[in-house]
């Protein structure tokens, strides 16, 4: 395939469209001036026909030729400009006269003409145009055919000039419309080429930068809009990518200052054996607070990067959870809290048990670190709705930090300030998770009562994963 720049593409594209159209108005031009060049002859052939049948005259079936000499005179006259040729032969293919400028030649004739005819033919080299009529007496019997022919030289040349302009004409025509358009598409892309020139010029790195907006709002005007739309989303994005490794450095950074400090503090001098191992554990406490952290980024990128699989398969929600109950049992009774569970319904839902085991983890596991001694948390399964909520009686959060916790490292000043464990990142897991299984996370809350987040279940979540 050739390589042409679109400008020339464009071009070559009217340049072809235009060959078509003018062509085919070319042949029109050529067919009209064809045709009327030969009416007129045919016209003039009548003409001249008319004024032949008034001389002639007929007794029973032979031909009386009355005013001949005329005849011979007109066609003298007339010999040098545009010569007439006449022929009568009668109905024997006896011939009865024939004009003086044929000599040698004969008109050809069909003898068993009924109707008058037109066409072409040839007198020695000279093309003329003929016209036969069948010649009928009184009662309408045949009784010779009158031929007459006249040059059709001067036709030819015009048909031929005709043909001569419109041949040469029509190459030019299309290379002036070539060049042309090919000027014009120039003139019109030209913001084209400003706009990748612009688009060069923004660096690897400088999503910042922005494409010049075009003067009119045309095309290029919403192409430009739409590429700068694409350059805020992508500076959006590092920008968070940005923040993220740099809330991810300072998570880590934290516990190791904290470890270094508490060795340093053992290093200065000889301690207790008590005051070690006090210091020593709260090193591991550290250590496990940090490979905590590093488990959920590790969490979030293979969430990211889309590489965890999905299993699903039908789940009866009752038998999990008393499953989920009895994992939680000794946690449950450290802080003295209990589960309500409440299956409103036959509560089946299909999708990936380990995945859903995930989500559920870090909301019960921040209703039990956030709820206090003694609280109790419910999980409800309504079967109209296909919601399962997870409800605690804790400290609720705020509204206005309710639409972030689902952020990363998102945590409310209270939570942060206080010595429950935690990165910010559990919600944020949450919510992809339920993403990459097709449910539907929210959060309601209420300052001093609690918080419930529920996890919405597609309705039709058979055909979701099988079809
Ligand atoms: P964290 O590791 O801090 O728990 P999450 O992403 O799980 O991170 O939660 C984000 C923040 O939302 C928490 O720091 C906390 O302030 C708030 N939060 C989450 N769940 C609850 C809850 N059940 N009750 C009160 N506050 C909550």
């Amino acid at each position: 395939m050739m390589k042409l720049s679109l400008r020339n593409r464009i071009a070559l594209f009217t340049a072809i469209a235009a060959a078509v159209t003018i062509g085919l108005v070319f042949l029109a031009v050529y067919g009209v001036v064809f045709k009327t060049a030969y009416n007129h002859l045919d016209s003039d052939i009548q003409q001249e026909k008319k004024e032949i049948l008034s001389s002639l005259r007929w007794a029973g079936d032979s031909i009386l030729i009355d005013a001949m000499p005329e005849w011979e005179e007109n066609e003298h006259l007339e010999v040098e400009v545009n010569p007439t040729f006449l022929q009568v032969v009668d109905d024997d293919g006896r011939v009865l006269f024939r004009s003086s400028n044929l000599e040698e030649d004969i008109l050809l004739y069909n003898p068993d003409l009924t109707s008058d005819r037109f066409f072409n033919s040839l007198i020695g080299k000279k093309r003329i145009r003929q016209g036969q009529f069948p010649m009928r007496n009184e009662t309408g019997v045949i009784i010779g055919q009158l031929t007459i022919g006249i040059s059709q030289e001067e036709s030819a040349i015009v048909l031929h000039n005709l043909r001569n302009i419109l041949g040469v004409s029509f190459p030019l025509l299309l290379i002036i419309l070539f060049a042309a358009t090919s000027i014009a598409t120039a003139k019109g892309i030209a913001p084209v080429q400003q706009l990748i020139q612009a688009a060069r010029n923004i660096g690897e790195t400088d999503f910042h930068s922005r494409l010049p907006f075009p003067e009119n709002e045309d095309e290029l005007y919403l192409l430009a809009t739409t590429i700068n739309e694409l350059l805020q989303r992508i500076d959006h994005g590092v920008q968070r990518e940005k923040q993220f490794a740099s809330d991810a450095s300072h998570e880590i950074r934290t516990p190791l200052t904290a470890i270094r400090g508490t060795l340093e503090v053992l290093l200065r001098k000889p301690r207790e054996k008590e005051y070690y191992e006090e210091k020593i554990e709260s090193v591991i406490h550290e250590v496990d607070r940090m490979h905590g952290i590093l488990e959920q980024l590790l969490q979030l990128a293979r969430l990211e990067n889309g590489s965890i699989p999905i299993k699903p398969s039908l789940l009866d929600l009752s038998a999990y959870l008393d499953d989920l109950t009895r994992q939680w049992q000794s946690r449950l009774a450290e802080k003295g809290m209990q589960f309500a569970i409440d299956i409103q319904g036959n509560g089946f839902v299909t999708t990936d048990p380990a995945l859903l085991g995930l989500i559920l983890e870090n909301l019960i596991s921040n209703a039990w670190k956030y709820g206090g001694k003694g609280g109790e948390i419910k999980l409800i399964w309504s079967e109209d709705q296909r919601v399962l909520t997870i409800h605690d009686n804790g400290p609720g959060i705020a509204d206005e930090h309710i639409k972030k916790v689902f952020d990363r490292f998102y945590r409310t000043d209270d939570s942060r300030s206080s010595s429950i464990p935690g990165a910010g990142l559990g919600l944020s897991i949450a919510r992809k998770l339920a993403d990459l299984l097709g449910l539907c996370i929210t959060v309601m809350s209420q300052e001093g009562v609690g918080s419930s987040f529920s996890l919405t279940f597609p309705v039709l979540e058979n055909n979701r994963f099988h079809s």
